[in-house]
């Protein structure tokens, strides 16, 4: 049975594969890895100081107990770091891959800010939950009791997600909308393969729908079904769809084949590492093959597109990005494995115009210079005057950021109030929108932020729902006193 296994802690030394007596099998090599692996958590995790302000848990939006699970790591007590690592966190081995540990956990890490370099948080929480699913400690969720209240929750993206577990927990009944075909958002369709493996999300709705969170899919909330049948049909529902309307560039030429938005772009290459059939990519016109490449944009979503493009085998990849490296909004890490990965970036760069007549073949760019802060604090990029120059390509792609889509009007609902960036409005204390009943949680919410906010918010907006529900009933039964 898989629990009965050994955990094994070896030293880095004895670990480390030795050249001079190459393993003879395959199984031979996964054992000393998995060996390798195990002893390098330990040996980052008891590189903690567990200082007295735990300065990386301040800066974790989950607020994870990380000197703790790095001092059981390290005490080579896995079992127990799990579940304090799972305490806090619905997929800790999602963030551990792919949240920007450089501004968050790991950036705030007293022993990097002393110049040692940090621990390696993301990697050690990484580790120890896909050990956890190895060793079968990952189960599924039994609610103590079972109650007979439901809740929809329109999107299955990671807040979604997030909140789903946790009402089960509660023991809830749960229902999941989403329109895709498949459940996990942009967790599925957005990040690339290469960053976060599509199994390790897929186990997860898995032991969701194992815990007895009923998924529909294919179901466009305001297409197949509206959110007022939702309403009555559930004592509460949670709004968690996500930002998905592309920022569109506004040049001459945008239109010309060849000049795709990043999310067709990343969804296609998604589709076909998932076995979709994919005819826009089989056929040659999203597949970055052979092509010149060049990606608009600064943010995280452009770092997607251009190790995306080296990875289908791109003949060059450029990004063009109108502000310094130092002002981009991606992670320096991205940039640094992008660079690695043979990336060129024209920084203070923007573009002008789209060249081509049937198709494009290069994009006119503006050579920029940062000016003074404008209101929002940040120094404004301005054209140098003759400062225009071109570069040829076969394919450009849009990255230039996600607004909301106009919700009130989709799901024809136009008492549910928005920001002016057309966000949806919640009470900042109970997660609440402007319908009763009615929570909101993740991008959808905030705008356009990373997984481990939207499962902090599904987690907050789960808590919320509960005490709502319960005080329905309290005054449901004080009424029929
Ligand atoms: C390309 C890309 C790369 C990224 N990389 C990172 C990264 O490396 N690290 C990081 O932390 N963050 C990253 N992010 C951001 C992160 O993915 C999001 O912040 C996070 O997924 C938001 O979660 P969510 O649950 O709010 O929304 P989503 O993940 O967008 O999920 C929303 C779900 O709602 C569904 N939906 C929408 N409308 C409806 C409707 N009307 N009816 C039914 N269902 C609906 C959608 O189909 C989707 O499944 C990236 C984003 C992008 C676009
Ligand atoms: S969830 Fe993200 S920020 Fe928090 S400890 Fe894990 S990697 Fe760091």
């Amino acid at each position: 049975m898989a629990t009965t296994k050994m955990l094994r802690f070896v030293s880095v030394a004895q670990a480390t594969p030795d050249k001079r007596a190459a393993p003879e099998r395959r199984e031979d090599f996964a054992e000393i890895y998995a060996g390798y692996a195990a002893a390098k958590a330990a040996e980052q995790a008891s590189r903690c100081s567990q200082c007295g302000v735990p300065f990386c848990q301040v800066h974790c939006p989950l607020g994870n107990n990380i000197p703790d699970w790095l001092k059981l790591t390290a005490e080579g007590r896995l079992q127990e770091a799990y579940e304090v690592s799972s305490a806090t966190n619905n997929m800790p081995e999602v963030c551990g891959r792919i949240c920007p540990q450089d501004r968050l956990c790991e950036g705030n890490c007293v022993i990097e800010q002393s110049g040692h370099g940090t621990v390696t948080i993301g990697s050690v929480e990484k580790y120890i939950t896909d050990t956890a699913w190895e060793m079968g400690w990952v189960t599924p969720v039994k609610p103590a009791h079972e109650r007979t209240e439901s809740v929809g929750i329109i999107g299955a993206g990671p807040a979604g997600l997030a909140a789903a577990e946790e009402l089960r927990k509660l023991g809830f009944q749960v229902t999941v909308y989403d329109r895709y075909d498949r459940a996990g958002g942009l967790l599925v369709y957005g990040i690339p393969n290469f960053k976060l493996e599509k199994d390790i999300v897929a186990r997860r709705t898995e032991r969701l729908v194992q815990s007895g969170v009923a998924f529909v899919l294919n179901a466009g909330i305001g297409d197949s079904v509206t959110l007022a049948e939702l309403r009555a049909k559930h004592d509460a529902v949670l709004i968690a769809t996500g930002v998905y309307k592309a920022r569109a560039l506004e040049a001459p030429g945008v239109g010309l084949p060849g000049v795709f938005a990043a999310m067709r772009y990343l969804t296609a290459s998604n589709r076909k590492g998932l076995g979709d059939a994919v005819p826009e990519f089989d056929d040659g016109t999203l597949d970055a093959a052979g092509k010149a490449v060049v990606v608009i944009g600064g943010g995280d979503t452009a770092m997607d597109c251009v190790r995306t493009a080296i990875r289908q085998g791109a003949r060059s990849v450029t990004c063009l990005y109108r502000r310094d490296r130092e002002n981009m909004p991606g992670s320096l890490r991205e940039v640094a494995n992008a660079e690695e990965e043979g990336v060129r970036f024209e920084w203070l760069a923007a573009p002008k115009a789209i060249l081509g007549h049937d198709k494009v073949t290069g994009v006119r760019a503006s050579r920029m210079r940062l000016g003074l802060p404008d209101a929002s604090g940040r120094r404004a990029p301005e054209p140098v005057p003759d400062g225009d120059f071109d570069l040829p390509c076969d394919m450009a792609i849009e990255a230039l950021g996600f607004d909301p889509e106009d919700l009130p009007a989709a799901f024809g609902a136009p008492e549910l109030t928005v920001s002016k960036w057309g966000t949806i409005r919640c009470d900042i204390r109970t997660q609440m929108t402007a319908l009763d009943g009615v929570f909101g949680a993740g991008d959808i919410v905030r705008g356009a932020s990373l997984v481990v906010w939207a499962i902090k918010d599904g987690r907050d907006a789960a808590a919320q729902i509960a005490l709502y529900v319960d005080a329905k009933a309290r005054a449901a039964k004080l009424a029929a006193e």
